[in-house]
């Protein structure tokens, strides 16, 4: 190739990769919430959806990370950082509401392109759970580490033992601790598991969750974010899916695996988590969680088609792509909080 038309493809090359990085970060700031969600149509990759409106600030922040090269896990557990270290979030990392004996424990998992994945649960007084699930996948045999012995690694690692119960989480669980009722309050607040899935500019997927879990749990209760399969499931070769929501009924059901195996049958994003939440309804209609039960999904497909559908409604997520930046959805729902 002569050295002129060396020149001219990488230059193409180049503005082929500022374009596709060109609409996301800047714009996360003043994103507005849309009523409903675009069209289904393939968008510019590289795509990232994170669930609730804290996927804003962290689809910024690992769209800039992969911007700069990284690679797709690493802008994963980049984005996912940022609602770990916001205090006010209160249902994920520094700030998360405690379990009914005032202890913050966490829950993260995370996975890759090559299906390799990582997970800690139950975790205790580590900042960033995400970071140590990394960790798992990357420097041990396995897929899951629990309670101390996530928390021996993580020290073992290099991480620092850190109080994670603020004043004002603190001074929530003092109130609850007044009339002691279990009752989950999955999205009321707008802040719950933060989900995150990413299609990088080549098409390959990766994935997380993190969170502190369901407020005023028993000591000791895992919930679906760190199960692979449940809060989260990719195949490269198809798609990914990630939850929200009251995690027993995810894991009952195994959400997330539902719904890619869905997507690999030829459903839409939206189609296979609308599918995969009817099917909880169904099974969950006479439960005893029904009155309180809230589940929501997010999807993307190897062809950078997204969705997500939610029992009730209330449930939002944060699209970032290159076509439309970095904005909120809200997607179709099957029945009200007062149905
Ligand atoms: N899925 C989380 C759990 O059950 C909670 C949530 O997403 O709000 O621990």
């Amino acid at each position: 190739m002569s050295s002129r038309r060396k020149f001219i493809k990488k230059a193409a090359l180049g503005s082929v990769a500022l374009s596709a990085f060109s609409a996301c970060g800047a714009q996360a700031a003043e994103a507005i919430s849309a009523n409903k969600t675009i069209p289904l149509k393939p968008v510019k990759k590289p795509v990232i959806i994170s669930t609730w409106n804290h996927g804003l600030a962290a689809n910024e922040a690992a769209w800039n990370a992969l911007k700069i090269g990284n690679s797709g896990i690493s802008a994963i557990e980049t984005g996912l950082k940022i609602s770990e270290a916001d205090p006010k979030v209160r249902s994920v990392g520094y700030g998360g509401l405690p379990d009914r004996e005032g202890k913050v424990t966490l829950d993260a998992c995370i996975m890759d392109q090559n299906s390799d994945c990582g997970s800690v649960s139950f975790l205790q007084d580590i900042k960033h759970p995400i970071s140590v699930a990394r960790k798992v996948l990357e420097e041990t045999p396995h897929v899951m580490l629990t309670g101390k012995g996530a928390q021996d690694f993580a020290l073992a690692q290099g991480f620092k033992k850190e109080n994670l119960l603020t004043a004002e989480s603190e001074k929530a669980w003092k109130n609850w601790l007044e009339k002691s009722k279990y009752q989950p309050v999955i999205n009321i607040e707008n802040h719950d598991t933060i989900s995150m899935l990413i299609i990088d500019a080549d098409g390959n997927l990766s994935g997380g969750c993190t969170t502190s879990g369901a407020a005023w749990k028993m000591h000791g209760r895992v919930g679906d974010s760190p199960i692979i399969g449940a809060g989260l499931f990719l195949d490269n070769e198809v798609g990914g899916a990630a939850a929200t929501g009251l995690g027993e009924a995810v894991i009952r059901t195994a959400g997330s695996a539902m719904v890619v195996e869905l997507m690999r049958q030829g459903k839409s994003p939206n189609e296979a988590c609308k599918i995969i939440v009817e099917r909880i309804y169904n099974k969950h209609k006479n439960h005893k969680d029904m009155p309180y039960l809230q589940v929501g999904f997010i999807a993307v497909n190897k062809q950078g088609e997204y969705g997500g559908y939610s029992l009730r409604g209330g449930f939002n997520f944060a699209i970032c792509d290159g076509e439309n930046g970095n904005r909120m959805e809200k997607p179709d729902f099957k029945m009200t909080w007062k149905d």
